[in-house]
């Protein structure tokens, strides 16, 4: 059956293209979490007033919810928009899903979020939609270790340890073909409390270093986190800002 979407080369991938010029440029692109239509036109609104470039991302449920027609507005929006614009699907954990994603709509990139299980089997599952998606012209986004909390409709991992990314898993995770890293370096999605955030900085810099140019960066979990420590990040190789709420 011809699907319904023409799919492009790797190659020409706008999420990919919007974070090599990141890496070049030595700055990072926030990537919003959006639950409707007007946060769809803030946040583009927002990134033409900036001149910025911008990756909108959604949950999973917004495939669920109307069909994916949150999908199909965001994609024309970024269409439309004067700045670059790539349309994101945040851990997706449902294989089934991320198929009928990579089939059906237009996603730019998709985090293929196996991290609630473990580590072969997350490895395994990864590198198997990993070439799905890239055969579809998708990037992909994935989480080695594990980011402790829990995100709107996203399984709950607040009850698994939080497992930090290690350079092993950067070897393994860039022979699975992914694009985008999102270690664990004690970022926590949710809040952070009275403490604040404590980010492993020594291992970010050694995941630069482990990773090589080969893939690019993504930060979960920043809601609360200071911006001269966002800026530490991205001065160690974070392309790609996730923000929620
Ligand atoms: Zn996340």
């Amino acid at each position: 059956m011809a699907s319904p979407i023409a799919f492009k080369p790797l190659s020409e991938n706008k999420t990919l293209q919007i974070l090599s010029a990141a890496e070049q440029g030595h700055y990072a692109v926030v990537s919003p979490v959006i639950y409707n239509l007007e946060h769809i036109i803030g946040s583009i609104r927002a990134a033409e007033a900036k001149r910025a470039p911008l990756i909108i991302e959604m949950f999973p449920w917004a495939i669920t919810f109307s069909s994916g027609l949150l999908v199909h507005c965001a994609a024309q929006a970024a269409k439309q928009a004067t700045i670059p614009v790539s349309v994101h699907l945040d851990h997706a954990q449902d294989e089934e899903q991320i198929r009928y994603a990579a089939d059906n709509l237009p996603f730019d990139s998709i985090m293929i979020d196996m991290s609630h299980h473990e580590r072969e089997e997350n490895l395994r599952k990864t590198k198997e939609l990993t070439e799905y998606c890239h055969e579809r012209g998708i990037a992909v986004e994935a989480e080695p270790g594990r980011i402790e909390g829990g995100e709107d409709g996203i399984a709950d991992t607040a009850e698994l340890e939080g497992v930090l990314t290690t350079e092993k898993d950067v070897e393994d995770f860039a022979a699975a073909g992914v694009d985008v890293l999102a270690p664990a370096i004690g970022n926590v999605h949710g809040s952070y409390g009275a403490r604040g955030p404590q980010f492993d900085l020594k291992r970010l810099q050694n995941i630069q270093s482990s990773i090589a140019g080969r893939m690019r960066i993504a930060l979960h979990g920043t809601t609360g986190v200071p911006d001269e420590l966002l800026r530490q990040c991205i001065a160690k190789g974070v392309t790609k800002v996730n923000v929620n709420k």
